[in-house]
This record gives structure tokens, C-alpha cells and sequence, in this order.
């Protein structure tokens, strides 16, 4: 288990949340403060239109923002869509980029994700890189060609110089209350850390965290994030409610 990676737990809020949802943000910073100290860096992903108010709330108690997704582009004529530069000036550090449902619901290949983790950078920001094979990918014993495959092509070079985090997230345990054994996500995880090291080299391969994502919830956190390189968690349904993340990150 590499000690040299400090573990980081994301929460991604997804399409949900309205203004009342910081009070789940103000009682998570709550338990977090008046508890042990976390032994994790803690990332609330939440919607675009909560993500200032996130910055600015979470600052107190040590949680940090960051944005679901960003455009390619620096700014300009792309209605709805928002720059990387805009959610570091919300005050934002990280940006989910090439999660399965936005290469579902909006065709993101990868060239399209490597492109937006270059421009995650470029404003300062850590991407989160999500990669993961499909139920069918894995039953046809495809999965980790598949994520070799992601990873070589939505990884941008940048990454060997600048943080970036790769989030390992199986498509068909996103929100199904299924997970991966352990034996596999612990290959599957090895399978990054030996592309990223033969890419990057040892001390920066072994320096990107990868983040397990798909149903980790209270109950399962602790088993698999003492699997070896599974540097946290990106965690959706349960970082919705403050006492399940807070779990989760205390399971760390
Ligand atoms: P889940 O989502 O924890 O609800 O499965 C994880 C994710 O999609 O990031």
C-alpha cells in the first residue's frame, strides 16, 4: 500500500441538490470538525449552482469544491456550458471530467475528455478522470483492455507534470448497489498504477491517486479502501447525506 499518496474522498452530487442541500454540506463540515480530524482530503462535487456556495462554505471546516464537468474551450459562445477558469474562480480545485454518464449522455469520447482534463489544468485545476468498462466490456473479459485503452487516451500527457487524479468507476456499479470484489478492484487498480508508472515513470506513476467510484457506501468503504492502490473514493449517492459520507471519509 503506497503510504506517499494522502487518500481524497469526492463527493458527486450529480443533478442533485438546491440551495437547501448546504445544510447537509453545513452539518458534513459540522461532523468533521468536532470529530477526529479526517484522514482524507475532502471534495464536494455538487451542481454548478451550488458550487460557490460550496467554496465558500466548505473553506471553515477544510472542504474543498470542485466542478462535475468543464468545457474545452477557455470561454466563449457555448450556451450552458462552463470554462474550466470559471470553476477555479468559484472557487474550485478539482473538476470531474469523462464521467460515464456525461460519455453517455453527451457522446464525450475520450479525445473530448483528455481535451477537457488539459483545460482543467490549464486554469489551475486537478482533474478527476473517470474511466470504467460496461457490464457487457467486463463479461467479455474486456475490462481491462478497455481501461488501458480510456486511460491511454484520456490522460493527457500533462498529467505527467501537473496533479491529476484517475477515478476507477465500472459502469454497471454506478448507482446499482453492486460493486466489484475485491480481488477485482485491487487487479484493476494495479492494471492503472502499472500504465501510469510505464507512462509517467515511478515517482510520478505512483503519485496519481486512483479513486474507486460505483456504490461505495458506508457499509463497504472500509474493505475496499484498504485495497491496495485505491488512493479514496468518488462517492455519488451516499455524499448526498452527511452522516453516510462522513462514514465513508472516517472509514479512510
Ligand atoms: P454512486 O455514483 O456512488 O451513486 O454509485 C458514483 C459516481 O457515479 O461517481
Amino acid at each position: 500500500r503506497l503510504t506517499t499518496v494522502s487518500p481524497l474522498i469526492a463527493g458527486n452530487w450529480k443533478m442533485n441538490g438546491l440551495t437547501h442541500s448546504l445544510s447537509e454540506l453545513a452539518e458534513l463540515a459540522r461532523l468533521l470538525t468536532t470529530g477526529e480530524a479526517p484522514r482524507a482530503v475532502v471534495v464536494v462535487c455538487p451542481p454548478a449552482t451550488l458550487l460557490a456556495a460550496v467554496a465558500a462554505q466548505g473553506a471553515s471546516s477544510g472542504i474543498l469544491a470542485g466542478g462535475q464537468d468543464c468545457h474545452v474551450a477557455a470561454q466563449g459562445p457555448h450556451t450552458g456550458d462552463i470554462a474550466a477558469a470559471m470553476i477555479a474562480d468559484a472557487g474550485g480545485q478539482f473538476v470531474i471530467v469523462g464521467h460515464s454518464e456525461r460519455r453517455a449522455d453527451h457522446g464525450e469520447t475520450d479525445e473530448v475528455v483528455r481535451a477537457k482534463a488539459e483545460a482543467a489544468i490549464g486554469a489551475g485545476l486537478s482533474p478527476i478522470i473517470c474511466v470504467g468498462e460496461t457490464e457487457a466490456q467486463r463479461d467479455a473479459g474486456e475490462a481491462e483492455a478497455v481501461v488501458a485503452d480510456q486511460l491511454a487516451r484520456s490522460v493527457p500527457d500533462a498529467a505527467g507534470s501537473h496533479q491529476v487524479e484517475v477515478a476507477y468507476e465500472p459502469v454497471w456499479a454506478i448507482g446499482s448497489g453492486r460493486t466489484p470484489s475485491l480481488e477485482e478492484i485491487a487487479t484493476m487498480h494495479k492494471a492503472i498504477r502499472d500504465r501510469l508508472v510505464d507512462r509517467f515513470g515511478v515517482s510520478r506513476g505512483e503519485a496519481i491517486r486512483i479513486l474507486y467510484g460505483g456504490s461505495m457506501k458506508p457499509h463497504n468503504a472500509r474493505e475496499i479502501l484498504g485495497v491496495d492502490n485505491v488512493n479514496g473514493g468518488l462517492v455519488g449517492g451516499a455524499s448526498l447525506l452527511a452522516n453516510d459520507f462522513y462514514t465513508i471519509i472516517s472509514a479512510v
